[in-house]
């Protein structure tokens, strides 16, 4: 999905949780949309940024790096003040209020209304790759590689579904300042997701 950077003589400056998982990817596809892009892993560096990526990778290993470097409170107090975030797939069940089939003990920084189920696809279906119909985003549908994903098994109201698998369970949500997707936009050279997130961003 190529096409011209959204940001253009204010360059917002957006930070990349970058504790574990594939933050690079996300860097790559934000830099290349024009925007600053910094790794976020401390505390401090919150109050500079204007917009939060977390990424995929394992959402238990996230979940205790980030309150050991004590980023998860802040991270998620700001989120709740306005902080416009994108989360993919383990960031989609670190952004999410409720999640089945946790480890022991895992938390997250609950600041989106929905329930979601980690690794809900089960091993034989690991991965695969789907084309989602998602209007607004635009008319062509959009190619979802999903890798140990989670699925979001219910929501509250404020909830609004961007896309769903064909059995309706959804995989894209937004609600407000959060974005969500079980899949990786980033890997796939997909860059409606983070364009609609430095669009809330600038909107800010
Ligand atoms: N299964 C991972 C988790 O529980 C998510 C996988 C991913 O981010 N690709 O966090």
């Amino acid at each position: 999905m190529a096409g011209s950077p959204v940001v253009g003589s204010a360059r917002p400056r957006i930070g990349v949780l970058a504790l574990q998982g594939d933050f690079r990817e996300h860097i790559a596809s934000l830099t290349a949309l024009g925007a600053e892009v910094v790794p976020l892993r401390r505390p401090e560096e919150l109050a500079s940024l204007q917009g939060v990526v977390i990424p995929g990778g394992e959402s238990s290993v996230m979940d205790k790096l980030a309150r050991s470097f004590g980023l998860a409170e802040p991270l998620s107090q700001a989120i709740h003040e306005g902080l416009p975030t994108y989360g993919t797939c383990a960031g989609m069940i670190m952004l999410s209020s409720r999640i089945q089939d946790g480890i022991d003990g895992q938390q997250t920084l609950d600041v989106l209304d929905t329930t979601v189920r980690r690794n809900a696809f089960g091993n034989q279906n690991d991965s695969f790759e789907i084309e989602i119909p998602m209007p607004d985003l635009g008319e062509a549908p959009v190619h979802a590689v999903f890798i140990r994903a989670p699925v979001v098994e219910d929501h509250g109201p404020d909830v609004q579904v961007i896309g769903a698998l064909p059995d309706g369970r959804p995989v894209a949500v937004q609600q407000g300042n959060v974005i969500a997707s079980a899949f990786h936009p980033e890997v796939s050279g997909e860059d409606r997701f983070h364009r609609r997130f430095l669009q809330l961003v600038a909107d800010a």
